[in-house]
């Protein structure tokens, strides 16, 4: 068997999975230009793994460079993480979103079909449901009417892999359409560590509770939801990396194909109940205010996570209180 080529490697989840790859033995070729990453994670999931790989500090927009890659390295498949994801950012610099995460993928798609390597795994996000008719979201649910750049990108791309795959059934896809990652791996040396002040939630919570931030903004409580707070599918980032060693296994064995698979837990939690969960497993403050909600924002969205479970055996095994317990240790080796 060939090598891994993981784009994006060092940052969240490609680092997390970097760690589970190595682990069961597979070699890895990773990519990054540390756009939104740092060099010490290439040495950390040394730490952690006790196992080397090889590492190309190149943007997946150069071309040559990529070829390069192909070129001096046997690679089997690629796991496709790259990408900007910042949604707020996502709506000032559009153009950059659409070039680099769009672009980046044709480039990449490009050279695999130049050096003959069709298998291939994309990180894409639930975000591509738009406002959901209805939860559970299964795959089949209607796609479409994303509200921001970086939403639309994953769309796109998945638009783009369907076609590819129409025109040449040769090619072994696996879309990955992942819920809320949250947590870090559990030494704490690798986990999220966004530049400037976080959008998502639980990075948020993190720095408040380390004084960073002076309090988190609840964004609306008069959804119409548990508690009137909004509801996601908060997913492990171990238990997601694993998800992509599956789909790898999938795409190995069976016939090629285009698959589409949702990565969550099936639960949904409220804005609420992560801050007392937070509280009350790492036995901190987190102080909060109600704040009006955010543009763009749902009320409810979690995964039926069935079809993941019986085409490829993947079931999250860690709960609400190990992604906050996790997360906050990754945080305070931080400070
Ligand atoms: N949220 C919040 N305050 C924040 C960040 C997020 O209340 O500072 C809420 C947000 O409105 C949503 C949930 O937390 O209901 C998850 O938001 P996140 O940005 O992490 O994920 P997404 O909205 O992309 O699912």
């Amino acid at each position: 068997m060939g090598k891994i080529l993981v784009t994006g490697g060092a940052g969240y989840i490609g680092s997390h999975t970097v760690v589970e790859l190595l682990n069961k033995g597979e070699e890895v070729v990773i990519i990054d230009n540390f756009s939104n990453s740092k060099k010490e994670v290439l040495d950390n999931i040394k730490k952690i793994t006790n196992k080397d790989f090889k590492f190309y500090e190149i943007n997946y927009l150069d071309r040559d460079a990529v070829e390069k890659v192909f070129e001096e390295n046997d690679i089997d498949s690629v796991i496709n993480f790259a990408g900007y994801k910042a949604v707020g950012e996502s709506v000032q610099k559009p153009l950059e979103y659409y070039e680099n995460n769009i672009g980046g993928a044709v480039i990449l798609l490009e050279t695999m079909k130049k050096y003959n390597v069709k298998k291939f795994v994309f990180s894409s996000s639930a975000t591509v449901y738009g406002n959901p008719e209805k939860v559970p979201i299964t795959e089949e649910s209607k796609i479409g009417g994303t509200t921001n750049p970086y939403g639309t990108t994953k769309l796109y791309i998945e638009q783009i892999l369907q076609d590819l795959y129409k025109s040449d059934n040769t090619w072994d896809i696996c879309i990955l359409r992942y819920f809320n990652p949250v947590g870090a791996h559990e030494s704490g040396l690798i986990g999220e560590d966004p530049k400037g002040i976080p959008n998502n939630l639980m990075p948020y919570i993190t720095k408040v509770a380390a004084g960073i931030l002076p309090e988190l903004s609840i964004f609306g409580n008069d959804y119409n939801t548990k508690d009137g707070t909004g509801v996601r599918d908060y997913i492990h980032v171990v238990d997601l990396a694993k998800g992509h060693l599956l789909a790898l296994d999938k795409l190995n064995k069976e016939d090629n194909g285009i698959f589409i698979y949702n990565l969550g837990t099936g639960k949904g939690y409220s804005v609420l109940e992560m801050v007392e969960t937070f509280k009350k497993v790492n036995n901190v403050d987190v102080p909060y205010k109600i704040a009006p909600r955010r543009e763009g924002d749902i009320a409810e969205c979690y995964a039926d996570p069935s079809k993941a479970k019986n085409e490829l055996g993947f079931e999250a095994t860690k709960n609400l209180e190990d992604m906050c317990r996790d997360g906050w240790n990754y945080q305070k080796k931080q400070l």
